[in-house]
């Protein structure tokens, strides 16, 4: 249990309270870190990071000097127990090369280590470029799946993929450049008929999002072979057409439960059907 309040809430200036201080910053637009990003890692003792020169070179931009301590999820327990007896007592913060800590990046056992043992954690919201490709891609946003990286070999990328294959959402998911082609070539394999969205170089210079089938994307990424960083994003399956003839087993089944407008307003959702319609149709079935 973590009953600790939020403690970065106070005059600038003011040290800030012990604890961990999750802190995301930009993945590629220096303009994207926060006020309340810059602000805790002005008055935190030290910085756990994946990579001190990255971070160091982040913190020079932000005029800050913060002491650096290199950390990541396969750090021996010692490195881990040093980390969280300094941040018993003191403010410390946890940022990796780019972007919200913990997503594809370490930090999961420093936070649960840190919960357990009652230290104050805090969370600062930032850029991810999960989020930012979701919001840019034009596919359904009201429910997807961040799965992280697809594996590298084909076999156990399809395995990965098929085992998605029912999920009613948005699949999105970290990759390579140079693997590009490859995931979208095992997409098209084993989702076939899914609408695909490549996000490449968010916020950078030369951002892009690129949407259609797997094929048409694997054609030109192999005329113009993609560079920088990727979000890859699958669609959910195309909705199966429901008849009216189908749509009465799931009338039913909703009219066991619920009066007859609620159960057309389910069915209706779930299906596509005129919601009318479905309420006459469940009139008669009551
Ligand atoms: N924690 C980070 C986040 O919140 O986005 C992700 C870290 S993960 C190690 C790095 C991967 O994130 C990259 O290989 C790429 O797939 C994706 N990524 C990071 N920055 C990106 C950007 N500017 N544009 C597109 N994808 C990006």
């Amino acid at each position: 249990m973590n009953q600790r309040p939020n403690t970065d809430q106070q005059e600038p200036g003011e040290a800030l309270s012990p604890g961990l201080y999750i802190v995301a910053t930009p993945i590629g637009n220096l303009g994207d870190i926060t006020m309340r990003a810059v602000d805790v890692l002005t008055r935190v003792s030290a910085v756990a990071c994946e990579d001190t020169r990255i971070t160091g070179r982040l913190l020079h931009h932000l005029g800050l000097k913060q002491r650096l301590i290199r950390y990541d999820d396969h750090a021996d327990a010692q490195a881990r127990e040093g980390l969280l007896a300094l941040m018993a007592g003191e403010a410390v913060a946890l940022v990796s090369d780019a972007g919200t800590p913990l997503i594809s990046d370490p930090g999961y056992r420093l936070v649960r280590e840190a919960r357990e043992r009652g230290i104050a954690v805090t969370s600062l919201p930032g850029p991810s470029a999960a989020i930012v490709g979701i919001t840019l891609s034009g596919l359904p946003s009201d429910r997807f799946l961040f799965a992280g990286f697809l594996p590298p070999k084909e076999k156990a990328r399809g395995d990965v993929l098929a085992s998605l294959a029912a999920v009613p959402a948005t699949l999105v998911f970290y990759e390579t450049a140079p693997r590009l082609t490859d995931a979208l070539a095992t997409v098209a394999a084993t989702l076939p008929g899914r609408e695909v969205a490549v996000a490449r170089e968010l916020t950078k210079l030369y951002e892009e999002c690129r949407s259609g089938t797997p094929e048409a994307l694997i054609a030109h990424y192999t005329d113009y072979p993609p560079r920088g960083e990727i979000v890859l994003m699958v669609g959910p399956a195309p909705a199966v057409e429901t008849s009216m003839d189908d749509a009465e087993g799931l009338l039913r089944a909703e009219l066991a439960h619920a009066k007859p407008s609620h159960a057309a307003a389910a069915v209706a959702k779930a299906t596509g059907l005129d919601r009318k319609a479905l309420y006459a149709l469940a009139l008669t079935l009551k």
